[in-house]
Parts: structure tokens; C-alpha cells; sequence
């Protein structure tokens, strides 16, 4: 991770801050606010869910804060750092580093096996094969899928290609794991694997979580603070008692 220059205050508490944060699109004539304003902290080891209706603008913010989208105004703060002004060497240590991310349809590559799959971050980061081929391993291990690392993903079930690609976001040991729509295509039994998968990177590893949901009731169940957006707009911002806290968690393990 680049290191920060001396002299500039480090808040290593806050994980995560938006600032008046907007990203419009402009379609012909008409301008979509898919994200409108949003200024927001979140603080290191939180686990958060961003709630809303489709359209809403949840994966929009969510990309902006793992540096896939830029602002059409405000600013994103990540770990201190505004990804606005950083280089694009930066920018893209951010990604393989401070940040991993899991999306509703896994987003893995068919043509590798799983393996291949959850290495591959490490790859982009020139690290070698022993090294990484071991890192992989593990965090296969972690999710339980070391018995299948060797399949692709079409020869695995849902529930399992989401695990591989925690695996693969878990690789480079981010501090943030940015999720959306983590259980969307899932039924809810393996959701709930999946959900406890999650829980435990926040109790166990401490990561700070962000995961997108539309599924109120799932949320309630897993984390400590739910976020609401209408409309491109924060309209809600709630701690949430009915949560396992994570000590409570932790017990379970
Ligand atoms: P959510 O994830 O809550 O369903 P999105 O962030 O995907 O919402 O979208 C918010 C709004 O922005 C929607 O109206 C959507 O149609 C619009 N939108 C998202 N991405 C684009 C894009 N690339 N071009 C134009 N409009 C977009
Ligand atoms: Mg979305």
C-alpha cells in the first residue's frame, strides 16, 4: 500500500467518508442523479448495509468508493485518502489492496478453474507463483472450497462461486470488502451461508464490510448499522439493535 506522506494527519479510525458525493448521468436531454448528494463516514471494523429500491443509486456509490466510477462532484475518502487525487498507480493499488469487492453475479472467469480465479489479483500484482498459489490456497481454505479449486466455475453451485470469489477478494487481505448484492442470486439457505461467511471476515479479521442489499429483513439480521437511499439521496441512517452483535458472533464460532 503507498505509504502516506509525513505530516498529514492520518485518521485511521474513519474507513470510509463521502463528502456532498454526486455521479450524474447525463441520457440525451435528461440528467439521471443516480447519486445525489451523499456525504457519509464509516468508521474501520464497521459492518454497514446499504439499503435501498432498485435504481436507488446503492451500486453507484458503492463503485465510486472501490474506485471503479468517479464522481461527477463531492469527494470519496478512503483510509484518509481521496481517491480523486490519486495517480493511477494509486488509484489502482487501492483496488487490488485496500479494497475487494464481490457482486452479485461473481463476475468469474469461466475459462479458469477456480484457483486461477481466486490467484488472479495476485498475478496483477506481479506477486510469484509459489507465493501466490499458497495465498490461494488458504483463502480457499477459508471459505471451504479447497476441495474444488481445481473445478471451474460452471462445474460449481452458486453458493460455492460466491465463495470462490471471497476467496479471490480476500486475497490480497483488503481492509474493505465492498459486497453488492451478495446473496441475489442465491437461495436463502446458502445466503445465510454466504451472510455468515461475511460476518465472520468482520468479526474474526475485523475487515470493514459495506454490502448493498435490497433484502431488508437479511440485513437486520447480520449488521450493525443499515443506510438508506432513495433516489440517489441518504434517507436514512440507523444503528441496528436486532443484529447478532459481533461478540455475540464470535461466541458462535
Ligand atoms: P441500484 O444499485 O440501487 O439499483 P444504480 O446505482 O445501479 O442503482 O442506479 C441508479 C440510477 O442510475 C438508476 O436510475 C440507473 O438507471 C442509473 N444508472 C446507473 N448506471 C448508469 C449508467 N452507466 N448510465 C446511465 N444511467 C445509469
Ligand atoms: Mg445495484
Amino acid at each position: 500500500m503507498a505509504s502516506i506522506p509525513a505530516g498529514i494527519p492520518q485518521t485511521t479510525s474513519v474507513a470510509i467518508r463521502s463528502e456532498n458525493l454526486c455521479r450524474h448521468y447525463r441520457m440525451g436531454q435528461t440528467v439521471i442523479r443516480a447519486v445525489d448528494g451523499v456525504s457519509l463516514q464509516i468508521e474501520a471494523g464497521e459492518f454497514v448495509a446499504l439499503l435501498g429500491s432498485s435504481g436507488s443509486g446503492k451500486s453507484s456509490l458503492l463503485n465510486m468508493i472501490a474506485g471503479l466510477d468517479h464522481p461527477t462532484s463531492g469527494s470519496v475518502t478512503v483510509q484518509g485518502r481521496e481517491l480523486a487525487k490519486m495517480t493511477r498507480e494509486e488509484l489502482a493499488k487501492h483496488r487490488l489492496h485496500v479494497v475487494g469487492m464481490v457482486f452479485q453475479s461473481f463476475n468469474l472467469i469461466a475459462s479458469m478453474t477456480v484457483l486461477e480465479n481466486v490467484e488472479l489479483p495476485l498475478r496483477f500484482a506481479e506477486v510469484d507463483r509459489s507465493k501466490r498459489d499458497a495465498l490461494a490456497r488458504e483463502a480457499l481454505e477459508r471459505v471451504g472450497l479447497q476441495a474444488r479449486m481445481n473445478h471451474r466455475p460452471s462445474e460449481l453451485s452458486g453458493g460455492e462461486q460466491q465463495r470462490a470469489a471471497l476467496a479471490r477478494a480476500l486475497i490480497n487481505r483488503p481492509q474493505i470488502l465492498l459486497a453488492d448484492e451478495p446473496t441475489g442470486n442465491l437461495d436463502s439457505r446458502t445466503g445465510t451461508e454466504i451472510m455468515d461467511m461475511v460476518r465472520e471476515f468482520n468479526s474474526k479479521l475485523g475487515m470493514t464490510i459495506v454490502m448493498v442489499t435490497h433484502e431488508r429483513a437479511l440485513a437486520e439480521r447480520y449488521v450493525e448499522r443499515l443506510i438508506f437511499l432513495a433516489d440517489g439521496k441518504l434517507v436514512g441512517d440507523q444503528e441496528n439493535t436486532l443484529a447478532m452483535s459481533s461478540s455475540q458472533a464470535r461466541s458462535e464460532l
